[in-house]
């Protein structure tokens, strides 16, 4: 399996994700989403949002605001129960959440059984407000979660959704994490893709609904690439479970750092309506309930790292990433074969400014066609188109195939046509 480190190196090198604040000694647990890391992450969401919603009759979008009234965060129990035990070890005085912890053993210093009485530790970030003293403190979000269940009463009443349906939103959320680290995998700033599906109170349309979405989520992942013996599922214990949740499990992925989670389908059942005090009333039957929630909730950035981690192949000559076309930040890569000779490169462009208008594509015209072609393998582009000579004689140029290196000549007229069947 691929080392983190390689995959670290990559990413800096070639501009998919950098340490935030570089220039000034960065800052930890936060990151920044280069050319191309911006592009993966937007084609994850992108797949996700068409996948939850517009493929569905059943869910609608939501965007919320990341500061919400404080309030939301007593109601919620996150002011009160959105803790991590926090342990120190007397040696080297590092800290550590208590419950990653193997065998108490420092992953510091490798002191066994050294470490303080657990500290419980709250896990919301706080940031003040206004501009008189004193200022008011507020949270920045813990979990996207909020803003669903704080708008449920808005869209019921300004949309035609009827119970069961679905809320889905992407976007930031922040958390104090007491060891930020494998690289995106914990970080103190990060994106989740959610969805709340509001049901009947009834045990078996729950039992059913989870199970629904768990495969549904899975079943997303396999669909966009990821191995299947390199994911599975994890079912919380009761005294793993998150103080909202009636039952859950993680979806995880075999990471060069161990089983990890990066989705968790939860049972959250009437907790969170019934803390913000919030009923339904079914619009044909007249009666009042408080709806449960089955949760699937995704980390976009665990997402992006573990779709580039499960992507990445070292061949005997190339490093490639063979990432699903969908989510590759570039699709199709244009060169000229000779970077000198101007009839190629003034027809090269007109090539690039064709498929432009259909996908996002890259001109490379540096070094030689065996450089470039290593470079587009390394960030995982599905095909490269070159000009060549015969281009200029019959107006074909030949389109490489990522995966299997073959090549085949395709009509300038028919390019696009060609991408697009094959992608
Ligand atoms: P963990 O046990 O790893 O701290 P969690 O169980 O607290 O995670 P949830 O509250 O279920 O995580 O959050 C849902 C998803 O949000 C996670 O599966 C993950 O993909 C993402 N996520 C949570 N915390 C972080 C973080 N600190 N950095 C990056 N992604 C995160």
């Amino acid at each position: 399996m691929v080392s983190m480190d390689k995959i670290v190196a990559l990413c800096k090198r070639r501009g998919f994700i950098y340490p935030s604040s570089e220039i000034y000694g960065g800052i930890a647990g936060f990151w920044d989403y280069g050319p191309l890391g911006v592009e993966l992450k937007n084609n994850i969401k992108r797949e996700w949002w068409k996948k939850m919603i517009y493929e569905r009759e059943d869910v609608v979008g939501l965007d919320a605001a990341i500061v919400m009234n404080p309030k939301v965060w007593e109601a919620s129990g996150h002011v009160q129960g959105f803790i991590d035990p926090l342990v120190e070890c007397k040696s080297c005085h590092s800290r550590f959440r208590e419950d990653k912890i193997i065998d108490n053993i420092c992953p510091n210093c490798g002191e066994k059984d050294r470490f303080t009485e657990p500290k419980k530790f709250n896990l919301l970030t706080e940031v003040y407000l206004g501009v008189t003293e004193p200022k008011a403190k507020v949270y920045l979000r813990g979990e996207i979660t909020q803003g669903v269940f704080v708008n449920f009463q808005n869209i019921v009443n300004s949309s035609r959704v009827k119970i069961p349906f679905g809320i889905a939103q992407i976007g930031k959320a922040f958390r104090n994490e007491i060891t930020p680290g494998n690289f995106t995998y914990r970080t103190i700033e990060f994106e989740q893709m959610e969805l709340e599906y509001f049901i009947r109170p009834d045990v078996k349309e729950a039992e059913e609904t989870f199970e629904y979405w768990r495969q549904q989520r899975i079943g997303w992942y396999k669909s966009l690439g990821i191995r299947s013996e390199f994911l599975r599922f994890k079912k919380h214990a009761d005294d793993e479970r998150a103080h909202y949740a009636r039952a859950a499990y993680d979806i995880e992925y075999k990471a060069p750092f161990g089983w990890s989670e990066f989705e968790g389908i939860h049972h959250r059942g009437d907790w969170d309506l019934g803390r913000h005090k919030l009923k339904h009333k079914d619009p044909e039957t007249g009666d009042e309930y408080t709806p449960w929630v089955i949760e699937t909730s995704g980390g976009v950035d665990r997402a992006a790292l573990f779709f580039l981690v499960d992507a990445y192949q070292e061949e005997e000559k190339r490093i490639v990433l063979k990432i699903h076309k969908r989510l590759a930040p570039y699709k199709v890569a244009v060169f000229p074969l000779l970077a000198n000779k101007s009839e190629l490169v003034d027809k090269g462009k007109k090539v690039y400014a064709l498929l432009k208008l259909s996908f996002f594509t890259a001109w490379d015209d540096r070094g030689n066609i065996g450089k470039r072609y290593f470079a587009q393998d390394e960030i995982g582009t599905p095909f490269c188109v070159t000009i060549d000579y015969e281009t200029l004689k019959n107006d074909t140029v030949t389109v490489r195939d990522r995966d299997s290196m073959k090549q085949e000549r395709v009509n300038i007229d028919q390019l696009i046509n060609y991408l697009q069947n094959k992608l």
